[in-house]
């Protein structure tokens, strides 16, 4: 499949990016690894005018530390230099085991943390050539009123298949959105709409331009992702949790993250509370898990049964939450 016609401009800084989205507002969109983009481009699932090439562009990428000790990462920092960071392995080495399940090397090597986290939606239905799709009418989140996946649904399900964005989540990263006019710092938890056809708050004119993890991000997060092939695969579900304890072996501070089953990546409050405080046996283990198995709700939009999806949350929970403790208590 060949690329469409578009303009391709490659500024040098981060201001002339921002002119630029601001002066093609709504018809340029940008391109950062292109591992992604490229081929959503060749499907002709998006046709802008003009597409705004970030390779060139210096001043977002690196990693490193601030003066506070929250760790910056520039979105032009690619998913090798995360896996290899010192930094990340001593500090947030969840985020470092997740990446290393994206793709495989050589797409890590050009692929982008802003490019990830920016990543549109997915659905069988979607993700197809233009000829594929010609055969039945356009989809919600193509513009049109139906849901292909979902027999009479009014909502676009496409599922978020990031997997750095849960782990993100849990650490309590935010990120920064930058434009022509103005600069803004939003937390991922509302970084991410819920809505299939529309999956993030970017705006036209707007980029994402750095993740800022806090240094009290805790330390013992554990990522569990559910796919076909271990060899490279999209999530089909993911959890990620996170934890420490008191001193005296029961959990504290637990962040969970139900994600890849819906649009968006959700912090479930109800199964981290049943862990606060409490000393994890298998009866604590099982309720956790149930309530994830009850707020999971996938739909038939990947390729794999949403049935057996949903009982994998519940086993990829309990997984997360032994290795999480165990490894908060060797911390
Ligand atoms: C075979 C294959 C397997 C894959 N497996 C996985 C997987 O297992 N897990 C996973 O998470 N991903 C996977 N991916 C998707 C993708 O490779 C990664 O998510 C990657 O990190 C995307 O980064 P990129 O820099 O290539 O993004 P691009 O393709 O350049 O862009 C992706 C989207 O983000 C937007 N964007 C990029 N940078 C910015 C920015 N700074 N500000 C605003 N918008 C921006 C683009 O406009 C586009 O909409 C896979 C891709 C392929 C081809």
């Amino acid at each position: 499949m060949q690329l469409p016609r578009f303009d391709f401009i490659q500024p040098a800084t981060i201001d002339e990016a921002c002119s630029l989205l601001d002066e093609r507002k709504g018809d340029a969109t940008v391109l950062a690894g292109g591992t992604d983009l490229l081929i959503e481009l060749r499907r002709r699932l998006r046709k802008p005018g003009c597409v705004i090439g970030l390779k060139e562009m210096r001043g977002l990428d690196y990693i490193q530390k601030d003066d506070g000790g929250d760790l910056r990462i520039g979105a032009l920092a690619r998913l090798q230099w995360i896996e290899s960071s010192p930094i990340i392995a001593e500090e947030y080495p969840a985020l470092a085991q997740a990446t290393r399940l994206v793709a495989v090397p050589p797409i890590r090597r050009v692929a982008t943390i802003g490019g990830n986290l920016s990543l549109d939606t997915r659905c069988i239905y979607y993700n197809q050539s233009e000829f594929w799709r010609s055969a039945q009418a356009d989809c919600i989140k193509l513009g049109g009123d139906i849901c292909h996946a979902v027999p009479k649904g009014r909502r676009c399900l496409a599922v978020c298949q990031s997997d750095l964005a849960p782990v993100l989540m849990a650490l309590g990263a935010s990120v920064k959105i930058v434009s022509a006019e103005a600069e803004r710092t939003v937390a991922l938890a509302d970084f991410f709409t819920g809505k299939g056809e529309k999956p993030n708050v970017l705006a036209p004119g707007e980029l994402l331009a750095e993740v800022i993890i806090p240094s009290d991000g805790q330390r013992a997060a554990v990522y569990e992702k559910l796919r076909i092939r271990e060899g490279m695969d999209f999530p089909l579900a993911g959890i990620v949790v996170s934890l420490g304890t008191d001193g005296q072996g029961a959990a504290a501070g637990a962040r969970i993250v139900l994600s890849a089953v819906g649009p968006a990546p959700t912090r479930i409050v109800e199964a981290e509370g049943l862990l606060e405080g409490k000393r994890i046996d298998d009866d604590l283990l099982e309720q956790v898990a149930q309530v994830m198995f009850e707020r999971a709700h996938p739909v038939a939009n990947l390729a794999m049964d949403p049935w057996y999806r949903r009982k994998m949350v519940k086993v990829l929970t309990k997984r997360a939450v032994r290795q999480a403790l165990e490894t908060a208590k060797a911390n």
